[in-house]
């Protein structure tokens, strides 16, 4: 994969993206990161690369000039030019996966008020926000993007299932974790966990993770399909509502009193 990254602060993207995960995917070619300095595609001899806003009001609005030549520079035909936005639709997993199946992201960073209108209306496949909340500029958006289809990619986690089985890879929150040692200042880890078997650990890590989602983002749960096996242990633990036609009611219900272990 091919990202290319347009902003007007590209060193603000250094560190992020030679550290960890990302550091060792450019290194074994899983994906390549060109960041263009949107500064480079400057029309007038000052390197302008904003301008204020027509019809008066605050901050500076990003020519649409420089922004268009700098993706025409990058521009092939199966790209997808992608801007950060906070009017944009909001970035999630399914996000990630759609975008970690392209074979070329541009990725355009506002700065200040925003891109011009037309440039936006010309040349924009699609926007991304990351949340309900207003950064300075799209870079570090960029970055939480690039993080989370970077990891997608075949071959970037060492292994495979790290990406399947984690928090979103289904509508459902993963279960907690825990590391040695057993007993941490009187607190011991569940007994489940040091059974040794298989077949009881997976299955009290589903219920935990159930259990997790039903408390946090018990919204989640309307969308979530089970396995046979999975139905079996809902059963077996009293949770066999999640399997009918109340489900959706519970899961609406603002707190839910889940007859949980
Ligand atoms: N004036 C704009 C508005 O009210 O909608 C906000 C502009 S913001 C200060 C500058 C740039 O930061 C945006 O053009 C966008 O690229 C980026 N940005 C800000 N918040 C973002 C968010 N939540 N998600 C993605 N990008 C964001």
């Amino acid at each position: 994969m091919l990202i290319d990254i347009l902003t007007i602060f590209p060193n603000l993207l250094a560190s992020p993206l030679e550290e960890g995960m990302i550091r060792k995917a450019r290194q074994d070619g899983s994906v390549t990161i060109h960041p263009v300095n949107i500064r480079d595609f400057a029309t007038d001899k000052h390197q302008m690369t904003d301008d204020r806003p027509f019809g008066g009001g605050e901050g500076m609005v990003m020519k649409a000039e420089p922004l268009a030549l700098a993706v025409e520079s990058a521009r092939r035909a199966d790209s997808l030019v992608v801007l950060l936005s906070p009017q944009g639709t909001m970035f999630d997993q399914a996000a990630a996966r759609d975008l970690a199946r392209r074979d070329h992201l541009i990725l355009v960073c506002g700065r200040y008020e925003g891109v011009d209108e037309r440039f936006r209306e010309s040349f924009i496949d699609c926007e991304y926000s990351i949340g309900d909340y207003i950064l300075s500029g799209g870079e570090l958006a960029a970055m939480v993007i690039c993080d989370a289809v970077i990891r997608l990619l075949p071959g970037v986690l060492g292994c495979v299932d790290s990406s399947l089985n984690e928090t979103f890879s289904r509508p459902l929150l993963k279960h907690p974790q825990y590391t040695r040692p057993a007993l941490w200042r009187g607190v011991a880890t569940p007994q489940a966990l040091m059974s040794g078997d298989h077949a009881k650990i997976a299955d009290y890590r589903f219920i935990q993770a159930i259990r997790r989602t039903a408390e946090r983002r018990p919204e989640l749960l309307q969308r979530l399909e089970f396995s046979q096996r999975e139905k079996k242990i809902l059963r077996e633990h009293g949770l066999a509502a999640l399997l009918s036609d109340e489900r959706d009611a519970l899961c609406a219900k603002e707190k839910i009193c889940w007859p949980l272990p």
